[in-house]
């Protein structure tokens, strides 16, 4: 993270200075258009909505709170975002909570069970550590069945890590004799927090890339909440930067159509409104779903791109609820447990933005939201009262005495108001064998680069996954602009993927 960052700093002013057109105001487009004003050039984000920030962007109702449309942790092991607020000097804006996870216990209800991580002991002892203590979620058996097939990982490292992406985590279980208790004590709440999936549709490598970036480092799963709403808080600092440094952001400004050349390189971009922008480099922070509908014909058979309609995103449901009164007083992120949510978190407690002393707000993450993802039902497609009531239902087991018909009036907190903000399409779905899929940030087109969390960097679809995005291609587009093309070539051209295409 911080070699990169002092890379593009050290070659500013080398090469020749370049225009270049970014797609997309997302955590990615925003990361590339940074790192692009640090090496010296001009870059001009085009966001087609009002909002920056894409899927951490946010907007006020009526009354002025805050809707997200996600809950957002940040944890210590994110090392591009963590330089990122360094650089941006904001760091005192992420409110780091004590170093632990909380888990609801699922056979009694109201009750919670923790990981704790204690301080001094160095990574991954301290994981080991914390799982051994637990003594509410797994016997000694079944923790001691568990780690024999996660040690191939810690010592063969990403090889081992992604020669299991053919594998679902629950194939993976099966395989290497782990207890099914595993599953429905750890897995299926780290599935859902990591891709908003099942563990039957998940592939191994999320779980064990997970592992081993947040095992190998002491704080690494540490979390920490922004302080209040991403895009003034995190988006704007990034954008302000940029034009600080000579580029542009603009909203509003969404693309119709990248207008090629006959070489096939891009010529400019049509724009909805029907401006024609020019420059010198056009990168695309787009989601994978929206990369796919504005592939350019020509583009369409090259292998590169073909292999891009193996990904798709997954969807994912964000709630807020709002209560008349303050609930149990948790201050810090919840794994549910439960069969329809995966985390949640009071955030009239957790963030500063939105701190409440009297009534309660909380986020909580729907998950999963459709058969793709696990389950029978379509649930992005039911009306928002629907999912809402589903998730009342759900919190009756969560919060037993303050909300229904256990609570001492018979009927418990009362809901003021809610909304829910659905992404049908969010990070991409990492079913087994998607990431051979994941394309590099340079492309075999010359003028073209590509960033987003989906993009072949190793992290998974995250917030640091789309900085490092962002970050990687603006390294190519600095690596051309002084040695000519992208000093790390064109990479996972799956072979496959390239015999079909030559077949055509
Ligand atoms: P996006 O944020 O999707 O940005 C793409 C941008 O392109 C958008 O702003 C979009 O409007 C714009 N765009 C699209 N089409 C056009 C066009 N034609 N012209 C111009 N602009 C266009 N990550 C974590 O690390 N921790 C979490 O706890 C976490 N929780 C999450 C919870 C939820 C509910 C969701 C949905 C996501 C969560 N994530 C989390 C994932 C994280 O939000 C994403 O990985 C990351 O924000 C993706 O950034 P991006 O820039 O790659 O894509």
């Amino acid at each position: 993270g911080a070699a990169l960052s002092q890379k593009f700093k050290e070659l500013k002013g080398m090469g020749k200075k370049k225009k270049v057109a970014i797609v997309g105001g997302g955590l990615s487009g925003l990361a590339c258009a940074k790192y692009l004003v640090d090496a010296g050039h001009e870059p001009i984000v085009l966001e087609g909505r009002d909002v920056l920030g894409g899927k951490v962007s946010a907007w006020q109702d009526k009354d002025g709170d805050w809707i997200e449309t996600g809950l957002h942790i940040f944890f210590g092991a994110y090392p591009n975002m963590m330089n990122l607020f360094a650089e941006l000097d904001i760091e005192d804006r992420l409110q780091w909570k004590v170093h632990k996870m909380i888990f609801a216990m699922q056979e009694l209800p109201g009750e919670f069970t923790t990981f704790d991580f204690m301080k001094g002991i160095p990574a991954p002892l301290n994981f080991g550590l914390a799982i051994l203590l637990n003594q509410k979620m797994l016997s000694l058996p079944e923790k001691l069945q568990t780690a024999p097939p996660l040690i191939p990982m810690l010592i063969e490292g990403q090889d081992f890590i992604d020669a299991q992406d053919e594998l679902s985590v629950l194939d993976f279980m099966r395989k290497y004799g782990m207890p099914e208790r595993i599953n429905e004590e750890v897995f299926i709440s780290m599935a859902k927090a990591l891709d908003f999936i099942d563990p039957d549709k998940l592939s191994m490598t999320v779980v064990l890339t997970a592992m081993n970036r947040f095992l190998n480092e002491t704080d690494g799963l540490q979390m920490a909440f922004l302080d209040g709403n991403q895009p003034d808080r995190l988006c704007a600092p990034m954008a302000d930067h940029v034009k600080a440094g000579g580029g542009e952001v603009r909203m509003k400004a969404r693309l119709k159509e990248f207008v090629l050349n006959d070489d096939g390189s891009v010529k400019c971009l049509k724009m909805t409104n029907g401006e024609e922008i020019v420059a010198d480099e056009y990168v695309s922070a787009v989601p994978v779903d929206v990369m796919k509908r504005l592939l350019p014909k020509k583009w369409s058979n090259m292998p590169f791109f073909h292999q891009i309609q193996n990904l798709e995103g997954i969807p994912v449901i964000n709630i807020h609820l709002w209560f008349d009164r303050k609930l149990q007083n948790v201050d810090h992120l919840c794994f549910s447990r439960s069969p329809l949510l995966s985390v949640y978190a009071d955030m009239s407690t957790t963030c500063k933005e939105y701190y409440d002393e009297e009534k309660s707000m909380l986020e909580l993450v729907f998950a999963p939201c459709s058969p793709l993802a696990g389950g029978n039902t379509n649930w992005i497609a039911k009306s928002n009262q629907e999912i809402v009531d589903a998730t009342m239902k759900e919190l009756e087991r969560l919060f037993p005495l303050e909300i229904g018909p256990g609570s001492p009036d018979g009927v418990g907190a009362k809901l003021l108001k809610h909304a829910v903000v659905k992404t049908p399409r969010s990070v991409y779905a990492a079913i087994p064998g998607r990431n051979k899929y994941r394309p590099s940030q340079a492309t075999p087109i010359s003028n073209f680069t590509l960033a987003g969390d989906w993009t072949s960097q190793k992290f998974l679809g995250s917030m640091e996954g789309a900085v490092l995005g962002g970050k990687l291609a603006a390294e190519v587009v600095t690596d051309k602009a002084i040695y000519g093309g992208p000093t790390k070539g064109i990479k996972k051209i799956v072979p496959d993927v390239v015999k079909e295409a030559n077949a055509m």
